[in-house]
């Protein structure tokens, strides 16, 4: 076997992205009828820039209150927006796909701060795929007979959207763009700990010109969002986080005329066969489950090799992990940034403590991490099994479980036993393997000889504990219209 041995040849000077041109306020007020307005409850918190333990500005928080304000808003904006002429809205929502993009740069560190993510992910992939998600939906809003033939598509109303703090800025677009294209009107609450590029996007909306109340953006914690799920004149929840949060939710709206969209958590398979390209497959196994610190809901948490290369696979997999760069997310080297708050950290502790108990091997890569801040090294778990905490539990961090398999239909089922139901990666040479798993693996997304790849064009979403709906695509589309 050959070696990749990484860590010994390459060292790297610091190449920090400046933050000389954020301008960030010390406060930030809620979004309501396209003004920024103090909360009713006058309570502010504060945002944290989870690498330096720094308070980056106060968020203002919102009660019962000021979310009744914002739907009021979202409602009476609902009748003009949604009789306004469709090339019409899809000249704002151009508009503001433009405007982040003239941003990117501004946001993308913004969300580094904020989030801890690496500064190269914000500006590669979550800032262009936010703009491109407005795109793609400005281009659906004259068209959406054609998407829908023979059939009248009709906006549902107010839509009250509720987003996680892993991709801030991306989750935004993902519900914001398509419910706005398909004529309704949103109240959309952003994670307590990542709200800040979610205002600034509201500083874009406000600048576009888009009607007053079309899109209302009211920050706080999971209380300001269960006022909004319970607020009698929503017509639709769209709701990505946590699977616990979503079962709380779906039992609030039980028996009302809400509809919901639920894009919940993961465990996702990534899959090994012996014939794989496995230099490449090694980088994607890196991907699948370091991007973003392995905060994202379709992670490949679990890899499956097969147990002729399983050696050879994981050697060089910690080969990779020892050069990865752990440090600060806004230096461009950096691979895996901080981690996005104290309590976050708290969790996956936990679970790396639990994968140690129930006798798991574990593996982390050596790194110099700073006493500020929150921080986990890239860990990976051997000698696991089905039953193990760590493989079946959604751990949301940079933490893999590997296991090995022998057959094709041993790997399937085992891949298939998690309640989840989100997104797989196969690696391999035969196409015929590939269709086999797309059709036998149960989730929403199956990545061939890749992993973690997005467009605004393909819907994403899950089945069983993973949610129900899609966002992307035309799928997207349909979670915002009634049919005549
Ligand atoms: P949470 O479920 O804790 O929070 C998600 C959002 O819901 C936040 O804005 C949160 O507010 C809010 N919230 C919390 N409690 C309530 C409540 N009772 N009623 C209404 N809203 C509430 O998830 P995380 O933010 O921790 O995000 C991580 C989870 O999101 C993971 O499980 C991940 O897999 C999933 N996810 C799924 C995706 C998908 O497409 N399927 C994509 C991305 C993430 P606050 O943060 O202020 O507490």
């Amino acid at each position: 076997m050959s070696k990749l041995q990484l860590n010994k040849s390459w060292k790297y000077a610091d190449a920090l992205e400046s933050t000389d041109h954020i301008r960030l306020k010390e406060k930030y007020d809620l979004f309501i009828n396209g003004a920024f307005v103090k909360p009713n409850s006058k309570k502010y918190f504060d945002t944290i820039n989870p690498a330096t333990d720094e308070v980056i500005a106060k968020i203002a928080e919102a009660n019962k209150k000021d979310i009744d304000l914002a739907v009021k808003s979202a409602r009476i904006a609902f009748k003009s927006w949604s009789k306004l002429p469709a090339k019409e809205r899809a000249k704002y929502i151009f508009r503001i796909a433009r405007m982040i993009q003239e941003r990117a740069k501004e946001f993308a560190v913004i969300e580094s701060m904020d989030g801890g993510k690496p500064i190269r992910e914000s500006i590669n992939v979550d800032i262009p795929l936010a703009a491109n998600h407005f795109f793609y939906y400005a281009g659906w809003a004259d068209k959406l007979e054609y998407a829908f033939p023979n059939k009248i598509p009709k906006p549902l109303g107010v839509a009250g959207q509720i987003i996680p703090w892993n991709f801030p800025l991306l989750m935004a677009a993902w519900k914001i763009a398509p419910a706005i294209a398909c004529g309704n009107t949103v109240v959309l609450k952003p994670a307590e700990t990542t709200s800040l590029t979610a205002l600034k996007l509201a500083e874009i909306i406000q600048e576009s010109g888009l009607p007053k109340g079309v899109v209302n953006i009211v920050t706080g914690a999971g209380n300001t969002g269960a006022e909004l799920v319970n607020h009698p004149d929503i017509d639709k929840i769209a709701f990505t986080g946590s699977t616990n949060v979503g079962k709380l939710i779906q039992k609030c709206i039980s028996g009302t005329k809400k509809k919901s969209t639920l894009e919940l958590g993961g465990k996702g398979a990534n899959i090994i066969f012996e014939d794989a390209a496995i230099d490449q497959a090694v980088e994607g196994i890196i991907n699948a489950i370091f991007f973003n610190q392995g905060h994202v809901c379709c992670a490949g948490s679990r890899l499956f090799v097969q147990e002729s290369v399983a050696k050879d696979v994981i050697e060089k997999l910690k080969d990779r992990m020892s050069s990865l760069i752990v440090g600060n997310p806004l230096d461009k080297n950096t691979d895996i940034g901080a981690i996005n708050s104290k309590e976050q950290l708290a969790t996956i502790n936990k679970y790396i403590k639990i994968g140690k108990k129930e006798g798991g091997e574990i593996y982390q890569s050596k790194c110099s991490i700073s006493k500020k801040g929150n921080w986990c090294p890239p860990t990976l778990f051997l000698n696991v099994s089905q039953s193990h905490a760590i493989v079946q539990e959604e751990i949301f961090g940079p933490v893999l479980a590997i296991q090995t398999f022998r057959t094709i239909d041993e790997v399937i089922e085992k891949a298939n036993n998690t309640p989840f139901g989100l997104s797989a990666g196969v690696w391999t040479e035969k196409g015929s393997k590939i269709f086999k798993l797309t059709q036998e693996l149960n989730a929403g997304v199956v990545w061939a000889n890749t992993y973690n790849k997005f467009d605004p064009a393909s819907p994403f979403g899950g089945f069983k504990e993973s949610g129900f709906g899609r966002e992307g695509g035309l799928h997207g589309l349909k979670a915002y219209l009634k049919f005549e």
